[in-house]
């Protein structure tokens, strides 16, 4: 039977006379792609123009650089909050290195922080497992109380901004939790046409969405455990997005012990890549539904952020994602997944 997902690419040219090359006629390639599931489009053009920046990273622990960290040991007991005993009993739900405590600056009616490391700065191979699998421990956690005593607030979410160009405010790691109401626009778009096509084909679109990546091969990364690891088919990040589906997984409730193993092994090989990569920021989300539906398995992306250049700090979003809101990416999936899978 054929697949219930198209994969529509629309291929163009634009020609010009070309000043590098004696004003000869030049023809350069893009493509706009649309979204099988949500049907929004986005633009791959630019190929392989842009290059992650290496950040500077022994200036970050410069004293005129840093400032002050609150996350920082020697400030992290007297300048963190904590929450009330009603909603956490221990006030602070700490594991290892990591350390969860209310947002200072919250998102949502529960609003969390995870600090990952007890260090400032920890580059990107210096997530170990442990570290790694305790944040994620904590924040699940988290989410988990607070689906016990506000069943109704439906969905959940880990956001994660690493390193100044991803728009994380401090260089001290840390992860952001939270329920809500109102996910986002993304969350939203994607629950809504999840739903939709649930009821149109009677299964689940993510399950097709891999069964047909698996046997297509092009995008299809490999699989951990109970997670299956794909490049997207349009990505948000400019220089690619990987995207992490647990197909058995619906809601937090359901996000165990084996769900963030099997998480935190993908992600060590992610970070393999992008060391050998030359990436040194990125931002990640987990999206968990609502209980009680078979048509949105909670699922992760990650994608590189960079500066543009070291020399003035352009960032690597623009007119197109901030008011098109349109992506625009200049890697092709189908090579991002032939890079990542040498990992896998
Ligand atoms: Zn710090």
């Amino acid at each position: 039977m054929a697949s219930k997902i198209e994969f529509k690419i629309f291929e163009s040219e634009s020609a010009f006379l070309d000043p590098r090359k004696g004003f000869q006629e030049t023809v350069v390639k893009f493509q706009v792609r649309v979204d099988p599931l949500t049907g929004k489009t986005g633009h791959f053009s630019h190929f392989g123009a842009i290059k992650p920046q290496r950040l500077p990273l022994e200036d970050y622990l410069k004293p005129e650089i840093k400032g002050f960290c609150p996350f920082c040991l020697e400030n992290r007991e007297k300048s963190t909050p904590k929450f009330k005993k009603e909603i956490i009993p221990e006030e602070r739900i700490i594991r290892g290195e990591s350390v969860l405590i209310p947002n200072l600056y919250p998102y949502d009616i529960y609003s969390a922080v995870v600090i990952m490391t007890d260090e400032h700065l920890c580059p990107i191979d210096g997530f170990t497992e442990k570290r790694l699998f305790d944040a994620l421990y904590v924040g699940i956690d988290f989410l988990k109380r607070i689906k016990k005593i506000e069943p109704h607030l439906p969905y959940h979410l880990m956001s994660w901004n690493y390193m100044p160009p991803s728009g994380g405010g401090l260089v001290h790691p840390h992860q952001q939790y939270f329920a809500s109401q109102f996910p986002g626009n993304q969350f939203t778009d994607e629950y809504r046409a999840s739903k939709e096509f649930y009821k149109r084909h009677h299964k689940s679109f993510w399950d097709e969405l891999i069964k047909e990546e698996e046997r297509l091969k092009e995008r299809f990364i490999g699989r951990i455990g109970s997670s299956v690891w794909l490049a997207s088919f349009v990505s948000f990040g400019l220089i690619g997005e990987i995207l992490c589906v647990f197909p058995e997984i619906y809601s937090i409730k359901e996000f165990n012990e084996k769900a963030i193993q099997d998480l935190t092994s993908g992600l060590l090989k992610i970070f393999d890549y992008y060391k050998e990569d030359g990436i040194f920021s990125f931002n990640a989300t987990i999206f968990f539904g609502e209980e009680k539906q078979m048509f949105f398995p909670c699922h992760f992306r990650i994608i590189p952020r960079t500066f543009l250049n070291m020399r003035d700090y352009a960032p690597d979003l623009n007119f197109f994602q901030s008011l098109l809101m349109e992506p625009v990416s200049v890697l092709l999936p189908e090579e991002l997944c032939s890079k990542v899978k040498t990992f896998f």
